[in-house]
């Protein structure tokens, strides 16, 4: 049985390598797919930037129409003026025209405001577009790096079937089986030192007798209290 333990020991170190490179494989995708959501929020900021320039450009236009319109309003307005014979008429349309000539000179004021914050929004719009391709280029090659890591865990992984193969040759079929259902709950801590009677798995402490029979190493023991096989070896300091 002590051989039997030995080969588990040797394939349980084997079984760690399989689970942390399928650790490591599992995590790929949703690595992967945070790059991804990255790169879409990244994209979605950058147009939501553009809109807003865009916005205060259509305002601008919309402005500038606005005091082209009033213009010729007052020039119609003036126009009248030269053509009325009325004085009263004449002072009603010279109010008319003072009072175009105020909303025009406040049009004015509001175009030069949008006109400095579209030179401030292209500012930033460049400063984005810019950040928008670094973080793009950095998680393209993150992207990249991920699918060879994902190409070499994948032949590791199948070289890493193939040497289990070959260490399950020669182990008693029962322990092994029992080792694998052990494996799928506990993972790489399956099989245990037994060190000052304390179960190196749980940290509890065994019976004396597991003791013993794990030194004898007869049969496989197993530890009361959470069902890992236990193993002594010489080095450990066991406390009987
Ligand atoms: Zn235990």
């Amino acid at each position: 049985m002590r051989e039997t333990i030995q080969k588990l020991l040797a394939l349980q170190s084997h079984d760690r390598l399989i689970h942390e490179a399928n650790t490591d494989w599992e995590s790929i995708e949703p690595r992967r797919e945070a790059l991804k959501s990255n790169a879409l929020q990244a994209q979605k900021k950058l147009e939501s930037q553009k809109q807003g320039l865009k916005a205060a450009e259509v305002r601008r236009k919309e402005l500038e129409l606005e005091v082209e319109s009033k213009k010729n309003l007052t020039q119609r307005y003036a126009q009248q003026q030269l053509e009325t014979r009325n004085n009263e008429e004449y002072r009603a349309l010279a109010s008319q025209i003072r009072h175009v000539e105020e909303e025009i000179s406040k049009l004015d004021d509001q175009q030069i405001e949008c006109m400095e914050e579209i030179e401030t929004l292209k500012v930033e719009t460049e400063s984005f577009e810019k950040t928008f391709q670094e973080s793009i280029d950095s998680i393209k090659k993150q992207l990249e790096d991920l699918q060879v890591r994902e190409k070499e865990l994948d032949e590791r992984l199948d070289s890493l079937e193939d040497q289990r193969d070959e260490l399950c040759e020669g182990i008693d079929p029962d322990a092994l089986a029992r080792y694998e259902r052990l494996f799928d709950k506990k993972g790489p801590t399956s099989i245990v030192g037994v060190d000052r009677n304390v179960c190196g798995g749980c940290h509890m402490q065994v019976t004396t007798q597991a003791v013993v029979s794990s030194k004898a190493a007869n049969e496989i023991t197993t530890c009361p209290n959470c069902g890992r096989m236990l193993y002594y070896s010489p080095e450990m300091d066991v406390d009987i």
